[in-house]
């Protein structure tokens, strides 16, 4: 299992399946632990990332890291990624094809990491993993479920680190977040993630 998410990331290092890898210095498949409880999916690199081949790495990535400690949980305990693993020019909101172009990525990270919550950070990444009608303004904080996988819709922390509504907001949804972990443990105790041993954790991070 762990070759074959190496295998998928190694795929999109060399991706030209949209238009966005002309213009991407390094594309960012996402890093984490291979068996993440947890999994955020953000709406694609900016410069910061581009330049680097890492996910969420600038300003968002600051404030992300901050939201994480404040429920006891470091960047390295989870999986990051994005909806799309390439730049898009000047920021711009990457393209319907583009996303559609790039899910296949995601739906196999989703699959293989296999983690007990799905992330969904703006409306982007909430759209895609749940459908045209859902959005982070209606359904942050919410725990849906997609298929069996379990998604729950957050503003994207972009949005809130220059609001301090939203700001307040996604803090207390962290909090929600934490329980519904923790709610996840309780009801299954004995599941495979839970009972491995840490020490067989190893990460993504070298292919990133
Ligand atoms: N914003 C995102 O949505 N993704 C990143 O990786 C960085 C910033
Ligand atoms: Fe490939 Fe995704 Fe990059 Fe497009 S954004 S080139 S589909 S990896």
């Amino acid at each position: 299992m762990s070759s074959e998410l190496q295998l998928i990331h190694s795929k999109i290092l060399e991706c030209t399946k949209c238009e966005l890898h002309k213009s991407r210095t390094k594309a960012v498949p996402g890093e984490g632990p291979r068996d993440a409880r947890i999994m955020f999916v953000g709406e694609g690199p900016g410069q910061n990332e581009d330049e680097q081949g890492r996910p969420f790495v600038g300003a968002a990535g600051k404030f992300l890291t901050e939201l994480l400690e404040s429920i006891g949980l470091k960047r390295s305990d989870v999986f990051i990624t994005n909806i799309v693993k390439c730049r898009p020019p000047n920021n711009r909101a990457p393209r319907k094809s583009e996303i559609e172009a790039c899910n296949t990525y995601l739906q196999s990270q989703i699959r293989l990491i296999n983690p007990r919550i799905v992330c969904a950070l703006g409306t982007p990444a909430i759209t895609t993993l749940m459908g045209e009608e859902y959005s982070a303004s209606r359904h942050h904080g919410k725990s849906l479920t997609k298929g069996e996988v379990t998604i729950i819709p957050m503003y994207h922390p972009a949005a809130a680190l220059y609001d301090a509504s939203l700001k307040e907001t996604i803090f207390h949804d962290f909090q929600l977040l934490k329980q519904m972990l923790e709610n996840t443990e309780t009801l299954n105790p004995s599941t495979p993630k839970s009972s491995e041993p840490s020490g067989s954790k190893q990460t993504l991070e070298k292919w990133a």
